[in-house]
């Protein structure tokens, strides 16, 4: 019988049916949403022989819900993806006027999913801008909660940004505002335990998936007191927490500095193979380059809100782009999470049935295996691959492919349901 996920002592509870809510998506969602329902039921269906079946629950969101019951956002959405713990989502128009900033980050902060967690890697046959694509295989861990996302803005003029140039009069910082009577301004709240329990789920991962390095990716040279401590707390909480299964290079420097760089590279060589996961950091300009250079120098990565914006759709370009890029949101503390398509809703192809439906039939995957159900995820990201490297593609493959068979949003899922067999 059909039943909830749930959670017992912290763990995730899959009933052999889950209901699992999901939210089709406006735009292109409907065919994205079509085609990896399909894929998905095949796939559970393929490995487990009617052992496992999902029970979908459609719950309404964006423009779907609004122009159903004007609202973006029903209450009764968010309770039923509170109570079911996992659920799954195509991509939501950005309401334009109105509370709602984006229906994405309403949904992260209502639930508290603090860790958008993104894998980037390459599909062989995929298209790609890096000469060797090959060495891009990391997962990007981007704080969800926190930084200039708070949504804490002032506009220039207002009585609040007056009030803001009268207290930095206050603080003598006024001097620093070049251009005071016309700045808005905006707030970047960075804490302690935002920044702790989002490197610790990288930390985790990294730990449960044999993974040889966490890199911290800041701009601590900049902004000292937020993105700063991000990389001060999170080295610090590395080595009081997780002590010998880590050799950070905080420690490293601390070698150098008392016994020279020999004793701190003899050190880290030593850690290396004792197995120890190495916890770097990387200025996020630096790093920007260097996953398109020097890509499989980069494993795990932990990072604030914006940055993780920024990275994530860089590092997916680099290996195919965003039509292929998987997403989830995750609160590792109560086991919520919504898998996601992580680019928009691309209206100009909505209803054309031809746009690539991989970002979402990828964060199933993610979901699958977050369920515990790793056969049937393991066996769609191969049958995907093997579509792309046979070439049978969607557009945005094909146009970049020699020789390649051109197919529409539901021909892929079909070519990838016919690769189960
Ligand atoms: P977009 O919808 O991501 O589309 C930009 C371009 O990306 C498309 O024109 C297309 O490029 C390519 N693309 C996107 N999805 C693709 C797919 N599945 N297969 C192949 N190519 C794909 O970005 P946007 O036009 O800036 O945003 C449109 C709306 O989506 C806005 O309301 C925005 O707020 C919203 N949005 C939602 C989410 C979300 O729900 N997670 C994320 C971002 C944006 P080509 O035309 O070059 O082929």
């Amino acid at each position: 019988m059909a039943d909830k996920i749930q959670i017992k002592d912290g763990k995730l509870i899959v009933p052999d049916q889950p209901i699992i809510p999901f939210i089709e998506g406006d735009g292109i969602g409907p065919d994205i949403w079509a085609a990896a329902q399909r894929v998905i039921d095949a796939a559970v269906e393929h490995t487990y022989h009617g052992a496992r079946k999902i029970e979908w629950l459609e719950v309404l969101c964006g423009e779907k819900s609004f122009n159903k019951n004007e609202e973006w956002l029903p209450e009764e959405t968010l309770e039923t993806l509170r109570s079911h713990y996992v659920g799954i989502k195509g991509p939501l128009t950005t309401p334009i006027g109105g509370g709602i900033r984006s229906l994405n980050v309403a949904l992260r902060k209502e639930l508290d999913l603090y860790a958008c967690v993104r894998p980037v890697r390459w599909f062989r046959g995929t298209p790609a801008a890096i000469l060797n694509p090959q060495r891009v295989d990391f997962v990007l861990f981007r704080e969800n909660t926190e930084d200039v996302y708070a949504g804490i803005e002032f506009e220039n003029g207002s009585d609040e940004a007056n009030k803001i140039i009268e207290l930095m009069t206050e603080f003598n910082q006024s001097d620093k505002i070049r251009f005071p009577e016309s700045s808005s301004f905006g707030i970047k709240p960075i804490s302690k335990e935002g920044s702790i329990r989002l490197f610790d789920a990288a930390l985790n991962y990294a730990i449960d998936n044999n993974r040889k390095s966490v890199t911290i990716v800041h701009k601590g040279n900049i902004m000292k007191f937020t993105e700063g401590y991000f990389k001060k707390w999170t080295y610090a909480h590395a080595e009081e927490q997780y002590g010998d299964k880590v050799f950070t290079w905080a420690q490293y420097d601390r070698i150098q500095e008392e016994k020279g760089i020999e004793a701190a590279n003899a050190a880290q060589k030593k850690a290396i193979l004792d197995g120890k996961i190495i916890i770097k950091d990387v200025i996020a300009d630096a790093f920007l380059q260097q996953i398109l250079l020097r890509p499989n120098e980069y494993d795990v990565i932990a990072t604030m809100n914006l940055n993780g914006d920024y990275l994530s759709d860089s590092a997916a370009a680099a290996v195919g782009g965003i039509g292929i890029a998987p997403g989830a949101n995750i609160n590792y503390k109560s086991g919520h999470a919504i898998f996601e398509a992580t680019h928009g809703t691309a209206p100009k192809y909505a209803g054309l049935d031809k746009v690539n439906p991989s970002s979402v039939i990828l964060s199933a995957v993610m979901m699958l295996s977050y369920m515990g159900w790793k056969e049937a995820a393991n066996s769609i990201e191969y049958a995907l691959e093997k579509a792309i490297f046979n070439k049978k593609v969607t557009y945005d493959f094909h146009r970049l492919m020699d020789n390649a068979t051109l197919l529409k949003c539901s021909e892929f899922g079909d070519e990838i349901i016919s690769k189960f067999s």
